[in-house]
C-alpha cells in the first residue's frame, strides 16, 4: 500500500520514497517531452494520433506505463495515492496526454474491466496492458445522462447472443479505442436494475460512428454512436446480467479519484503562472503582486487547492486501504472540479489580457477544467448523492 498518511497513533503527510519517485519520473516526463510541444498543441488545440503514439512509446520507456494495473498482469501496480502524484504532475501540462477518466499514461485497465471473466480477460484486458488495444466507455444517450434509469438503448437476447439496438452520445475516445463498454436495458420495465454492460469491438457489425461533436475543451472531441442491430456474443456480457449499475458505479468511482487528482495539476500550474506573472508585472511603477486585489486571489486559490489535495489523498489513502470510499470519492472530484473552475479564472484575470492568448496555457486549463463540472456526473448529481449519504436515504427516497 503506498500511503502517503500511513502513520501509527497519529496522521502523518510525509509521502513514501516510491511515490515521490513516481511524481519525480512523471515531472521530467512532462519538462522533457510534453513542455517543447506545449506551444504548438495551444496554437492547434489538439494531439495528432501518431505523435500520441510516439509519446506512449518513450513513456513506456520510462516505466510510465499500466501504472495501475497488478503486478501479476505485467503492471507497475502502483496504489491510488501514487497514482494522485502522478496525475497532479501529469496534467500540469495542458497536453491532454493521459486517456483520462480510466488511465494516466495509458496501459491499465477501466476499473469495471476488473470484472472480466478469465476469457474475457485473455481479449480484452491484457491487451490493454500489453498495449495493443484501448477502449472506451458508452453510456451517455442523447435523452439520458445524469438519469441511469433512462437509458432507452437495448440489448435483446438471440439463440447465440445479444442484439443492441440504440443511439448513445458524447462518448469520448472513440477515435483510439479497440472496443467499448456499452451499457443496454436488458429489462426495460426495471429501470437501473434492468442495466447490463456489454463488450462491443469497434468492427461489430450494427455498429456505427455517427459524427463527432467538437467541444470548447482542447482535444475533447467525443462522439455520437449507433447501434442498429449490433449483434455481440453471448460471452461479451461483462458482470452480471442486469448488474451494469454496479458496473458502472465501480467504473465511475476510480475514475472520480483520478479526475479529482488531475485538477489538482491544472490548479497548481495556473498558480505558477500567475504567481511568476504577478511578480513581474508592473503598474503605476510597482508589480500588480503588491496590490491586495491580486494578493487575495493568489491566496484563496493557494487555500483552495491545498484543500482539495488533502481531499483528493484522503480518499486515495482509504481507497489504497481497501476502506469503502465511494463518497470521499464524490466529495473530493465535487470539491476538486469546482475548485479548479475558480483558481484557473482567477489566474487568467491576473494575467489580463496575455491569459487570453492562445499561447497562455491558462486558457487552456481554464477551458479544461470546465468539463469536469458535468462529465463523469454533474456538480449536482454530486452534492445529491453526497446529502444522500450524510441523511442515511436510499435511491428510491
Ligand atoms: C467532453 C465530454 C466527454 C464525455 N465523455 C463521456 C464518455 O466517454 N462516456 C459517457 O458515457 N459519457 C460521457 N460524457 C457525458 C457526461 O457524463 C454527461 O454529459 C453527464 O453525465 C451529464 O449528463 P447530461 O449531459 O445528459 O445532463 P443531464 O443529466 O440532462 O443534466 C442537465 C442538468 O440538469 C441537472 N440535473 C439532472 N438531474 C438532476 C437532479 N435530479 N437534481 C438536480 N439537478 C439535476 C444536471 O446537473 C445538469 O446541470 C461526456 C461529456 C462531455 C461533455
Amino acid at each position: 500500500m503506498n500511503a502517503t498518511i500511513a502513520a501509527e497513533g497519529g496522521i502523518s503527510f510525509a509521502p513514501s520514497a516510491e511515490v515521490l519517485d513516481l511524481a519525480e519520473r512523471t515531472r521530467a516526463f512532462v519538462e522533457d517531452e510534453l513542455n517543447p510541444i506545449e506551444q504548438k498543441f495551444l496554437l492547434e488545440g489538439r494531439l495528432d494520433f501518431t505523435e500520441r503514439a510516439k509519446l506512449e512509446v518513450k513513456a513506456r520507456d520510462r516505466g510510465l506505463w499500466a501504472l495501475e494495473a497488478p503486478t501479476e498482469y505485467g503492471g507497475c501496480g502502483y496504489g491510488q495515492v501514487a497514482l494522485a502524484f502522478a496525475a497532479e504532475e501529469l496534467y500540469k501540462s495542458p497536453i491532454m496526454f493521459g486517456p483520462l477518466p480510466g488511465d494516466i499514461f495509458g496501459g491499465s485497465p477501466e476499473p469495471a474491466l476488473y470484472l472480466c471473466t478469465d476469457k474475457q480477460k485473455e481479449k480484452y484486458f491484457h491487451p490493454i496492458i500489453s498495449g495493443e488495444k484501448h477502449s472506451a466507455y458508452a453510456f451517455t444517450e442523447p435523452e439520458t445522462g445524469s438519469d441511469v434509469a433512462g437509458i432507452t438503448t437495448t440489448a435483446t437476447k438471440t439463440e447465440d447472443g445479444w442484439v443492441i439496438n440504440g443511439t448513445k452520445k458524447f462518448i469520448g475516445w472513440i477515435e483510439y479505442a479497440d472496443f467499448l463498454m456499452v451499457f443496454a436495458s436488458t429489462k426495460p420495465d426495471a429501470g437501473a436494475r434492468g442495466v447490463s454492460c456489454f463488450l462491443v469491438d469497434v468492427d461489430a457489425p450494427g455498429f456505427e460512428k455517427v459524427r463527432q461533436l467538437p467541444t470548447m475543451g482542447d482535444q475533447w472531441a467525443p462522439w455520437e454512436l449507433r447501434f442498429a442491430d449490433c449483434h455481440v456474443p453471448e460471452e461479451n456480457l461483462l458482470g452480471q446480467l442486469h448488474g451494469g449499475f454496479k458496473v458502472a458505479d465501480e467504473q465511475l468511482t476510480h475514475g472520480r479519484l483520478k479526475i479529482a487528482a488531475l485538477q489538482l495539476g491544472l490548479a497548481q500550474r495556473s498558480i505558477d503562472i500567475a504567481t511568476k506573472y504577478a511578480k513581474d508585472r508592473e503598474t503605476w511603477g510597482k508589480p500588480i503582486a503588491s496590490r491586495q486585489a491580486i494578493q487575495f486571489m493568489l491566496a484563496d486559490s493557494e487555500v483552495e487547492v491545498q484543500a482539495a489535495r488533502l481531499l483528493v489523498h484522503k480518499a486515495a489513502w482509504m481507497a489504497d486501504a481497501n476502506e469503502p470510499m465511494r463518497t470521499e470519492a464524490f466529495t473530493a472530484k465535487l470539491y476538486a472540479a469546482e475548485m479548479a473552475q475558480r483558481v484557473t479564472d482567477r489566474c487568467l484575470q491576473i494575467l489580463g489580457g496575455s491569459g487570453y492568448l492562445r499561447e497562455s496555457p491558462v486558457q487552456s486549463l481554464y477551458r479544461q477544467a470546465r468539463v469536469w463540472r458535468i462529465g463523469h456526473g454533474t456538480s449536482e448529481i454530486h452534492r445529491w448523492m453526497i446529502a444522500r449519504s450524510m441523511l442515511g436515504l436510499k435511491s428510491t427516497d
